[in-house]
Order: C-alpha cells, then structure tokens, then sequence
C-alpha cells in the first residue's frame, strides 16, 4: 500500500506562529493564560496546559501575570483592558487578520460604512467589528448590507471565508445597492491558507482509493476537509488520532491519502503515518 500526503496540510502559518510564540514565552517567562483555545485542538491545547499555559474564558478569571491574544485576534476594548490591568500581552495575532483589523480602522476612520462578509458571532469577526468605531455590519448576505454611510460603502472579509465567495458576494451587493453608492472600497481580506488545504485534498483525491482526514472534530475547518474529500467520492475517514485507524478500512485499498486541517498538529500526522506503515508491514 502505497502512503500518499496532500501536498498542503496541517497547521496554517498563523497557528505555527502563535504555537510558537505561546511556547516561547512558556520556556522564557513562564505561566500565562490564553483567551480562549490557542488552536482548535485538544492535543495541542492540553500539552500547553502541562507547561502552564491556562485556558481563560474572560479576563476576570484570569490570574497569570500575562494574557496571549489568540491568531484571531480581539478587539480594540480587549487591548484597552489589558493595559488597564497591567497584564503582559503576547500578542498572537496572524498578521493577515491584523491586516484584516488595519482595514476596517482606516476605513471607518476615513467616512465608510464598513460592510464585513463573514460570521457576526466568530470572535475574529467580533474583533473586526469594534475596529470600526460603530461603523460596522457582519452579514454573508448581500441583501442585508445596510445603506452607505454619506454614499461611501466598503467591504472586507472574514479571512477563512473562501475569496470566490467573497467576490460573488460583492458583486450582487453592487447590483443590489448601486444607486446608493458613491464611493466604494473593497479590500480582499481572504486567507489563501484554508482554500490550499480543500484544493490539495481534492487533488489528491483524484490519486487514491482512500482518505485519512486527520483533526479534530471541534474544529470547523478539519470537518469541512472530510466533507471536501467526500464530496468528491473517494471513502474518506475523519480521524481525530492514529488510535482510531481500523486495519480493515484498507482491504482492497492500493493507495491511501493523508490531508490534516490547518489546527492539526504535526506529531498527530507523525503518529498517523506510522502507523499506516506498521499495518503495511503486517503489523497491528
Ligand atoms: S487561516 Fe490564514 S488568517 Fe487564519 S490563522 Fe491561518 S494563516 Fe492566519
């Protein structure tokens, strides 16, 4: 049996740096609490914690000297807060969601209403949010995008949302709106990374008889992976560890593909592969 991996997959490079930089600051300045999961991932979450790096919900409940921002970044107030309380921040944002933030700031600073196609309740899209001073709506659809502010209306993007259905989005609000609009903005906040993942997978999809999706099952973008490969046909199996790999999915099975979301961490890939190479060699 033939052992096959997509040619993209497994951590994003915004999560491998606020992995890393949560883990240096453990190693350098010890405990600290993230706001909220560092990465959707219950393995990666919980070897964290074993060095001291504590899950808070608010920062009321936080008691470490330092807070970590997670790669989804916050909102103006949150910054505010944590130099009130005079707690260090690692500040973990992936720089394209900052990108993302710098957009909406200066749009609203500079007269528009600033339209975000995305998820009102993601904490990504909450933080987009209250960039834009009040001048903000979060809708994935065109026909609820409220009037222009003084005619100047512009758009940015949840950078998960796919950068076609953005576009299309665009496009019918335009329809929708044009005679209202004067002036337009449209910043292409999308994220290339979670697209290169499903690209990779149906590609590889094309080349095997099956598919291991490896991740966990909270994770948003690890479940539409698994639908991703699905769709396409090839018998797909959405594992969250080596541990649940059955020796009978691969009878009659020549070659075998492995894809990983983009929270899923390399060992749990590691782990995956050795074990697909023990079976091959007749081990258990
Ligand atoms: S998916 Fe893209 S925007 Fe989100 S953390 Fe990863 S690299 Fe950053």
């Amino acid at each position: 049996m033939t052992i096959e991996l997509a040619q993209v997959y497994g951590f994003c490079p915004g999560v491998r740096r606020a992995v890393e930089m949560v883990n240096r600051h453990l190693h350098s300045d010890g405990p600290l609490a993230t706001l909220g999961a560092i990465v959707h991932n219950a393995q990666v979450v919980d070897a964290l914690a074993a060095r001291g790096a504590r899950v808070a919900e608010d920062l009321e409940s936080v008691r470490e000297p330092a807070v970590a921002i997670t790669a989804h970044g916050a909102g103006k107030a949150l910054y505010q807060e944590l130099a009130r309380r005079d707690l260090e921040l690692v500040d973990t944002t992936c720089p394209i969601v900052k990108r993302a933030q710098e957009a909406a700031k200066h749009l609203a600073e500079n007269g528009y209403a600033v339209i975000i196609y995305g998820e009102a309740a993601h904490p990504e899209v909450k933080g987009l949010l209250s960039w834009t001073e009040g001048w903000g709506h979060a809708t994935l659809d065109p026909n609820a995008v409220p009037p222009p502010r003084g005619g100047k209306l512009a758009v940015i993007s949840q950078t998960t949302k796919g950068q076609e259905a953005f576009w299309t989005f665009v496009k019918h609000m335009v329809e929708r709106m044009k005679t209202n609009i004067q002036e337009m903005h449209v910043v292409d906040t999308t994220c290339p990374e979670t697209g290169r993942r499903y690209d990779s997978a149906r590609a590889l999809a094309q080349r095997v008889d099956a598919i291991l999706v490896v991740g966990s099952r909270n994770s948003a973008n690890t479940r539409k992976l698994a639908e991703t490969c699905q769709e396409t046909g090839v018998r797909t199996h959405f594992i969250e560890s080596a541990d649940e790999i059955e020796g009978r999915w691969f009878s009659g099975v020549d070659r075998v593909g492995v894809t990983a979301g983009a929270s899923t961490p390399d060992e749990a890939i590691e782990q995956v592969i050795d074990r697909l190479r023990a079976l091959r060699r007749g081990g258990v």
